[in-house]
């Protein structure tokens, strides 16, 4: 009995970093001897091929994933690698966002990822919106001390207003592009929810008019927006 709890225990602790794209199936982290991957829960019997080393080589390069990443990539989303060395001018470097997608029966017969390449837009002033606090143009931005993006207003404006790459949102921590900024301030972010009995559902936030206020600063903070109809 005693080791039934236990059991329990550690698989509470299991921490599913998504879905998997090709089955569906629940991706968690394992740390093994030979190196740190990602793949199914039931890993030895998975009949799905589905595999993301800690360590992948994209395009020649070798990039170090971290679990935000993982969670990004389950998601249909691309990263963004920094420092790729060039092929054609030597001692250059460009930055490129890469999603995965599928390959069919490429190794061993079995589907292997493949990655796509694409670029960061180009630094734009596209407004992904109006700031729910004071009404003015919100836009990506980029830190290069924390090497990532966030969306605040320009320098011109004064209104703490920020969302970060890694936001929290209602408990959750999501990786947010500009499109899911864009979402945010306007008709909705689609995210996972849990019921109490433990059953998933969908639902779309925005940021709320009023911020959360925390040690006399100010935070976004975040509300499901209410169904249309009930089902
Ligand atoms: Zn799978
Ligand atoms: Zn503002």
């Amino acid at each position: 009995m005693e080791n039934k709890e236990e059991q329990k225990k550690e698989e509470q602790t299991i921490d599913v970093l998504g879905k998997c794209p090709w089955c569906g199936g629940d991706i968690i982290r394992f740390d093994g001897k030979n190196g740190t991957f990602y793949s199914h829960l039931d890993f030895d019997e998975s009949e799905c091929s589905f595999k993301l080393e800690e360590k992948e080589k994209i395009y020649g390069k070798e990039v170090k994933l971290t679990d935000a990443n993982v969670r990004a990539l389950l998601k249909g989303k691309a990263i963004l690698v920094k420092g790729i060395p060039s092929r054609k001018k030597e001692g250059t470097t460009y930055d490129a966002l890469y999603s995965i997608s599928r390959e069919k029966g490429s190794f061993n017969d079995h589907d292997a990822i493949k990655w796509e390449m694409s670029f960061p837009e180009s630094k734009g002033s596209r407004s992904l919106g109006k700031c729910p606090w004071c009404g003015k143009d919100i836009f990506e931005r980029y830190s290069k001390k924390t090497e990532s993006h966030f969306y605040a207003h320009g320098k011109d404006v004064d209104c703490p207003f920020i969302l970060w790459e890694e936001q929290e949102i209602m408990f959750s921590r999501e990786n947010l592009d500009a499109d899911d900024v864009h979402d945010l301030l306007s008709d909705g972010y689609r995210m996972p929810f849990t019921t109490r009995e433990g059953e998933e559902y969908f639902a779309n936030v925005v940021v709320d008019k009023k911020p959360r206020i925390y040690n006399g600063k100010k935070y976004p903070s975040f509300v499901k927006m209410k169904k249309k109809k009930s089902k």
